[in-house]
């Protein structure tokens, strides 16, 4: 309402709640410069202080066509031509007060006067529906607070995560990096990213080894016959980067790892002893994002997984689930990122949506329910009728330093592709008996993972995960033999060390230390040399003097080995 205003023939876009707010898209006669943003904040205020009531609507494709048509909306008029071809037969129409009319699902609150206190944050240009051969819009990006309290404290963790940028940290620590060449979305790590991604894979893996779990390995291609088997197909019909063979065969490049993994369940019989099997895998899936929606390491084309299946049988649910939930409280406990549990079930009033029978869907909640309470898990948020089709699930969300919260671990219940995969195990009775899947994941998408990592330590690793743990200055170049043989006995002892022999002022080597973030630097001068002691410079506690070199590493390696 307020940008009409402001642009009467603004044609309007669509505008979605997101993670952290909303926005709207808009076609605008010119570009918005951020003093409009203030305008129509103080537009906004003066709707919502005229307690205007929102009115919902359903009407015919029909009549909400002639609506917009009248109003001279051709976005509208598109996306109602979408919904008529997707079989809508009813549409809703949005009313505030008797002014401005959208076409909405709904889902409002019954006044503006219970919008509370609104924010425009920003504004970012947006292709139509995110393509490049569309109009460009204006996004306004804004969020909205029952009280100004709340609202400040966002805004106040918005600046902090603003400070935190992974994407301008990122590359300040040489961590990864984006080529035009190899194209939007498509991240490259650098040797000092790689060290932090192969530190989180070994320890998954060090965590999952002891619970039964075994690497495998797939390509990252598949016949089309695969994903149409496990419905993939359809469901990721837009996303799939798809490839045709010179002998014009149909292939796609992964956009999921699961139908790989049925096909070595099932390249061979299964007795009911062999089982759970524990398939695991550190590997990429692809998938065609718009390039509109990409954004640094959080939003990519290419997503590294840290996978996970388990082929079990359903007694044996209860069990697997609690050996991941071991893994994942093991996992995160380094992070100091107290994790928030939800569990998502099926909705028993609309059972048609889901597989497998009410009997199956009881046996697993009721397992997933017991394992919950086992766990003692306090504030477990209640995800009913959120599960989905093929099975319910827990999901781990976990807050970070600027108390943030990210959805990452779970262990996701699946009775779909056993049963498109016919996946079977020979029970006791010798009969073949169908089994259940497990999908599970520990960090989620490994770039997104580094992403909320480099925002949570600000950059600031903690040493074992740090891709520089020591940096050895020299004061002068006569110390560097000795500074040598400090950097030789720290690389024997597999820590990360380098060192800078400059020939700079021992000022400007500190600051560049400190800029890469190293957890310790370690200064060689005369008395250090003579005495082969080092003197220790922390990041986060300081100046420790002068240690025998021999009682830094033993203290290094100890700190690295506890993660602490
Ligand atoms: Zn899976």
């Amino acid at each position: 309402m307020a940008v009409l205003e402001l642009f009467p023939d603004a044609k309007l876009g669509v505008g979605p709640a997101i993670e952290e707010g909303f926005y709207y898209d808009f076609l605008l006669p010119r570009a918005l410069a951020p003093e409009d943003l203030a305008e129509l904040e103080k537009r906004m205020r003066a709707i919502i202080a005229k307690d205007l009531p929102f009115t919902h609507e359903k009407v015919s494709p029909k009549t909400a066509q002639t609506f917009f048509e009248k109003k001279d909306q051709p976005f509208k008029l598109e996306l109602i031509d979408d919904f008529v071809r997707e079989g809508a037969t009813e549409l809703g129409l949005e009313k505030t007060g008797e002014v401005f009319t959208d076409l909405c699902r709904g889902g409002h609150v019954e006044s503006t006067k219970d919008i509370g206190v609104v924010k425009l944050l920003s504004i970012a240009g947006a292709y139509w529906r995110g393509d490049e051969k569309r109009e460009q819009l204006e996004r306004i990006y804004g969020a909205t607070f029952a009280t100004q309290e709340e609202l400040d404290a966002f805004l106040k963790q918005r600046e902090e995560a603003e400070k935190r940028d992974h994407r301008k940290l990122g590359v300040e620590l040489d961590l990864f990096t984006f080529s035009d060449l190899v194209g939007p979305g498509l991240p490259l790590f650098t040797p000092r990213g790689t060290v932090i991604r192969e530190e989180l894979e070994n320890f998954v893996q060090s965590l999952q080894v002891p619970m039964g779990y075994q690497r495998v390995r797939i390509p990252h291609i598949t016949k089309k016959a695969l994903y149409e088997t496990s419905g993939h197909w359809q469901k990721f019909k837009d996303e799939l980067f798809k490839i045709t063979s010179r002998e014009g065969h149909e292939f796609a490049v992964k956009p999921m790892n699961c139908p790989h993994h049925t096909q070595i369940y099932a390249s061979r019989k299964r007795s009911y002893r062999e089982l759970p099997l524990r398939f695991s895998e550190v590997t990429a899936v692809y998938r065609d994002e718009q390039t509109g929606e990409l954004s640094g390491l959080s939003r990519v084309r290419m997503i590294t997984q840290d996978d996970a299946h388990v082929f079990c049988r359903m007694n044996q649910v209860e069990e697997e689930a609690m050996k991941v939930w071991d893994i994942v409280d093991g996992f995160y406990a380094p992070f100091k990122m107290p994790l928030a549990v939800r569990f998502s079930r099926h909705d028993p009033d609309h059972f048609e949506k889901y597989l497998g029978t009410p009997a199956i869907w009881k046996e697993a909640e009721d397992q997933m329910r017991r394992i919950i309470e086992k766990r003692g898990a306090t504030d477990v948020i209640d995800g009913a009728g959120e599960a989905a089709m093929y099975g319910p699930k827990i999901d781990f969300i976990a807050s970070d330093a600027i108390g943030r919260a990210w959805q990452l671990a779970t262990i996701q219940l699946d009775f779909n592709l056993p049963e498109r995969f016919n996946l079977t195990c020979v029970n006791e009775e010798g009969k073949e008996e169908r089994i259940v899947m497990i999908h599970r994941a520990i960090s989620g998408a490994v770039e997104r993972f580094m992403a909320i990592l480099i925002e949570h330590y600000a950059g600031k690793f903690p040493t074992w995960l740090s891709p520089v743990q020591v940096s050895v200055l020299t004061i002068a170049d006569e110390y560097i033999p000795y500074a040598r043989e400090v950097v030789d006995a720290l690389a024997t002892n597999g820590i990360r060390v380098e060192l800078n022999d400059q020939n700079e002022t021992l000022g400007k080597k500190l600051r560049d230390a400190k800029l890469g973030k190293a957890p310790y630097v370690l200064v060689i001068g005369k008395k250090e040399s003579e005495a082969k002691t080092v003197a220790v410079n922390s990041r986060d506690q300081g100046d420790k003097g002068s240690v025998q070199l021999d009682d830094f590493i033993r203290m290094i390696k100890e700190e690295i080995k506890n993660r602490a």
